[in-house]
């Protein structure tokens, strides 16, 4: 029995398919690296700029990758997934998802900021959500402000909320990123990131636990002084205690985080993304709960 509502279960309800997510690093930068916001990025974010090659040659390798391993049967979305993909001109944008959506793919998901959302830029994005599936993936990590503070990320959950909401009022679907177990965080503001994303009713959300990788500046705070992280148990317990008070309709996206395994610094259990699903799998089948069973408007 599914007890949650997965990417998968989605992609083949509604457009019964799987879908492969081909990513795409359209070559952005970042306003909290590059000096606009700040030059050291969030404190848990560990993103190196890669060599980028074309947006097509990026597509046919994992294009037939996918093929191999699911058969012909598929949907191909680009996920714009490196950095801040709307900070840049509105035209270069258009040009850089026009060129994906020549490659012939069935949807864009397309990870940014709050604070990366003007208003021609959302002109771009609705005009292409006419044509084909777009959603907009933010990284909302929480709604608590010291938190966000802390984590350095240069903007407030406020302008988070304002960009969800013109996202929303344009009909452009929105997912969200949440981390749980970020230090000093306790289930309460966990719970309440929940409440957001169902007051929001967002498309989606993502649920990583905080992981630390080699170069970020939260891993080199970590090294001069340990603090602690969740155990695996406690972030099974704590993401099983979340999904019944989620929306049913709200898709998962992720239920963990999935850390480059040489870049990885700690928790070492993060490395294992499926004995992570599996265990909180395990947990909403002993608990006897489903996503949604909790779940109370406003709550
Ligand atoms: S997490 Fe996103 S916004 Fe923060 S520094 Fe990394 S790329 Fe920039």
């Amino acid at each position: 029995m599914q007890r949650y509502n997965d990417f998968h279960s989605y992609s083949l309800k509604t457009y019964g398919k799987k879908t492969a997510r081909l990513t795409v690093d359209g070559g952005f930068t970042c306003p909290n690296r590059d000096g606009t916001v700040g030059v050291g990025g969030c404190a848990f974010c560990a993103a190196k700029p890669q060599p980028v090659e074309p947006i097509g040659v990026q597509f046919t390798d994992q294009m037939n990758k996918a093929r191999e391993k699911w058969g012909e049967n598929l949907r191909f979305v680009a996920y714009f997934s490196a950095f801040t993909n709307t900070y840049e001109s509105p035209e270069k944008l258009k040009e850089r998802f026009e060129e994906a959506i020549l490659l012939d793919v069935d949807g864009l998901m397309i990870a940014t900021r709050g604070d990366c959302l003007s208003a021609p830029v959302l002109d771009i994005l609705e005009e292409m959500s006419k044509r084909l599936e777009v959603i907009v993936e933010l990284g909302m990590q929480t709604t608590n402000e010291h938190t966000i503070l802390a984590m350095g990320r240069g903007y407030s959950h406020q302008s988070l909320e304002n960009a969800v909401d013109a996202l929303r009022a344009r009909n452009i679907p929105v997912l969200l990123h949440l981390i749980i177990g970020y230090p000093g965080e306790t289930m309460d503001d966990w719970m309440d990131s929940v409440s957001f994303c169902n007051n929001k009713e967002v498309h989606g959300i993502k649920i990583h636990s905080l992981f630390l990788e080699k170069g970020a500046a939260l891993t080199r705070a970590y090294e001069r002084e340990p603090f602690s992280l969740l155990s695996k148990e406690e972030y099974e317990e704590a993401v099983a205690e979340i999904i019944p008070h989620l929306h049913k309709d709200i898709v998962i996206h992720r239920l963990t985080g999935d850390p480059d395994r040489e870049q990885l610094v700690a928790p070492l259990w993060a490395r294992d993304k499926l004995r992570v699903i599996s265990g909180i799998r395990k947990k909403l089948k002993d608990k006897k709960v489903k996503q949604g069973e909790h779940y109370e408007k406003n709550n």
